[in-house]
């Protein structure tokens, strides 16, 4: 996550305190003269060096619970710079106030901390043990989920780490480290069985040594005496650069088989078998299960957890057997209608794979005779098949039998504007900012591949779950030619005028920035919990309003920033109108924002 030091000039990132030292040589040693550095103890926390009378002073600046920061003893702030402005004018306990930055010069970056790498790095790991997900997928998971990642990370990410052994008894403990060599610091940790406690063991001079990792009262884990951090990880990555009292640092980790082991399971871990209905199965990663139920308890549901995240066709096996034809034999149609439109309905069903059963939503074309709509549904076919994104229905292929069916993915939880409308008082706006973020997050992917959308609205989103949104319906969609910004239609047919930016009605262009417009709509729609745009007005009537400078007031309860991003998606001239990119990190980062600062909700299933 970013450090909200970041922005600071006088900012250095993860130096050391004897290179703090020579910088502030280097600009002058005048009294008052000041930098920030990161904290290596604790996960957040700063250090302020402060020259006077020739002499340093380093002040540790931590990050409290509540995410307040203070000096040790003095007043809370609520970030870095505020802190430092409150010290620049009052010296409250500090040797003096704080009277002239030491900036970086433009060759001296900000330093990342060991931390800053090894989280990413974890939470990579993490993403792809947990969920089994690579490349694309994987980088997906962490840019809609970071916020909850890190919060799982914090607390459970020694669980998969290869000295984590779970628990096992001190002589189990010993066994294990006197099995193949011993170098000095071999170490691993474990559990200990009654008291949930921490201990490491640590190989020296060819003797095993136990050590019991203590936690004070604030929960922060340390070696008696040592230093103290948020979690067992970074203790120990701490303790292999510094002994803080053990016999040696750590070296070598005895590796437990079981985290090591990266052979994919045969069900993907965490994730919703596809037949058992709506039962969250958490994998049993390390030795002991249990242990993982704990820490993931009364986690909210993230989009990896259902299969819908990627694609059928992951499986090297079932792609063997893709095609875009299906056999109807292996189609099975339900009776349940899901919904309809005026090319025919749109019917459950089962699609039977290899190896699997996957859930489907199929539409069914009305009748065989009308020529234009069939080549309509085969255009949207052509489109899907070429989308593969997690934030995206995808299709599984076409059937051609009684009638021509169009099969996809099923997103059970229905359009996004009846279920929050529906469900009002049980979604809450954090949980809207998600979804909405998750729709950006689609339209960025079909921005980058150079499609149009034409049709995004609330009745095109569905759900898979109250916390993952995809977009459907591509009935409208265009491929754009690889030179081309806009698609020009000939004739306007029966469009959905409020959703559709100004060029599109005065001159049929469509392109990514008119599907942005449309974003800025379907965004009102899900703050105002599934409200009419432009409620008495007709389509036509939209027009001029527009044209007029006006815009849909913000509907009540949302958040500012959100309504500031729907009148940029507003703006009039389509060059002037932001990109997905654009829009997708404005969503992110006041997702991440919010989410940062309010305790994780028990989620609600949609049954
Ligand atoms: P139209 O072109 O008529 O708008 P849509 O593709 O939007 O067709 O589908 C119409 C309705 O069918 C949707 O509003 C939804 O209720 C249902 N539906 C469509 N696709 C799915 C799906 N993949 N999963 C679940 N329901 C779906
Ligand atoms: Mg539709």
């Amino acid at each position: 996550m970013t450090d909200p030091a970041m922005e600071l000039p006088f900012y250095y990132g993860s130096i050391s305190r004897a290179e703090a030292e020579e910088q502030l040589k280097l600009a002058g040693m005048s009294d008052g003269l000041f930098l920030l550095r990161q904290c290596l103890r604790s996960l957040g926390g700063y250090v302020l060096s402060l020259v006077w009378n020739l002499q340093f002073n380093h002040y540790p600046v931590e990050k409290l619970l509540n995410g307040t920061y203070c000096v040790s003893g003095g007043k809370p702030h609520c970030g870095p710079a505020e802190l430092c402005e409150y010290y620049s004018k009052d010296e409250d306990g500090l040797v003096c106030t704080l009277r002239k930055p030491c900036l970086r010069t433009a060759d001296t970056p900000i330093r990342p901390g060991v931390f800053d790498t090894l989280r990413e790095n974890i939470l990579r790991e993490y993403v792809r043990k947990t969920w089994n997900l690579e490349g694309e997928a994987m980088e997906q998971a962490i840019v809609s989920q970071a916020p909850q990642l890190e919060k799982l990370i914090a607390t459970g990410a020694h669980e998969n780490m290869n000295w984590f052994h779970g628990k096992i008894a001190r002589q189990e403990g010993e066994r294990r480290l006197y099995s193949g060599t011993q170098p000095d610091g071999k170490f691993l940790v474990r559990q200990k069985d009654d008291t949930g406690t921490f201990a490491l063991s640590l190989v020296y001079g060819k003797t095993v040594y136990h050590y019991q990792i203590q936690r004070d009262k604030t929960g922060k884990y340390l070696m008696p005496e040592g230093t103290k951090f948020d979690t067992v990880w970074q203790l120990v990555e701490y303790l292999k650069m510094k002994p803080d009292g053990l016999v040696t640092i750590l070296k070598d980790p005895c590796v437990n088989r079981n985290n090591a082991a990266n052979a994919t399971p045969a069900v993907p871990p965490g994730r919703l078998d596809r037949r058992s209905g709506n039962g969250y199965t958490p994998a049993p990663v390390t030795t002991d299960s249990s242990m993982r139920l704990e820490t993931l308890k009364d986690r909210p549901a993230m989009p990896m957890d259902s299969s819908e995240f990627t694609s059928p066709y992951d499986d090297p096996e079932e792609l063997k057997e893709k095609k875009l034809f299906l056999k109807r034999e292996q189609l099975m149609i339900d009776e349940v209608e899901l919904g309809s439109g005026n090319f025919g309905c749109v019917k459950k069903g089962v699609y039977k794979m290899r190896k699997k059963h996957v859930d489907v939503a199929i539409k069914v074309l009305k009748s065989e005779n009308e020529k234009g709509v069939k080549d309509e549904m085969m255009r949207e076919a052509e489109i899907m098949h070429q989308l593969d994104n997690p934030y995206i229905v995808r299709m599984i292929g076409i059937c051609q039998a009684e009638s021509l069916m169009l099969v996809m993915e099923m997103a059970s939880g229905g359009p996004l504007h009846k279920f929050l409308s529906s469900k009002k008082d049980q979604v809450s706006v954090e949980n809207v900012v998600e979804l909405m973020h998750q729709v950006s997050l689609g339209m960025l992917y079909l921005e980058q591949n150079n499609f149009v959308h034409r049709d995004l609205a609330a009745r095109n989103v569905l759900l898979v779950n109250q916390h993952y949104a995809k977009i459907s319906d591509f009935g409208l969609s265009k491929a754009l030619g690889a030179d081309d910004n806009y698609y020009k239609a000939r004739s306007a047919g029966k469009w959905p005028l409020k959703w559709y930016a100004p060029e599109c009605v005065l001159f049929h262009k469509f392109s990514s920035k008119s599907d942005v417009w449309s974003f800025g709509v379907t965004m009102w729609e899900a703050f105002s919990y599934g409200g009419k745009p432009y409620k008495k007005m007709k389509g036509p009537e939209v027009m001029s309003f527009i044209q007029n400078g006006d815009r849909m007031d913000s509907p009540p309860g949302c958040p500012e920033t959100m309504y500031t991003v729907m009148l940029d998606c507003w703006t009039f001239k389509h060059e002037d109108r932001p990109s997905f990119a654009k829009v997708e990190e404005r969503m992110r980062t006041f997702y991440y924002s919010i989410s940062k600062k309010s305790p994780s909700e028990v989620p609600e299933p949609v049954e």
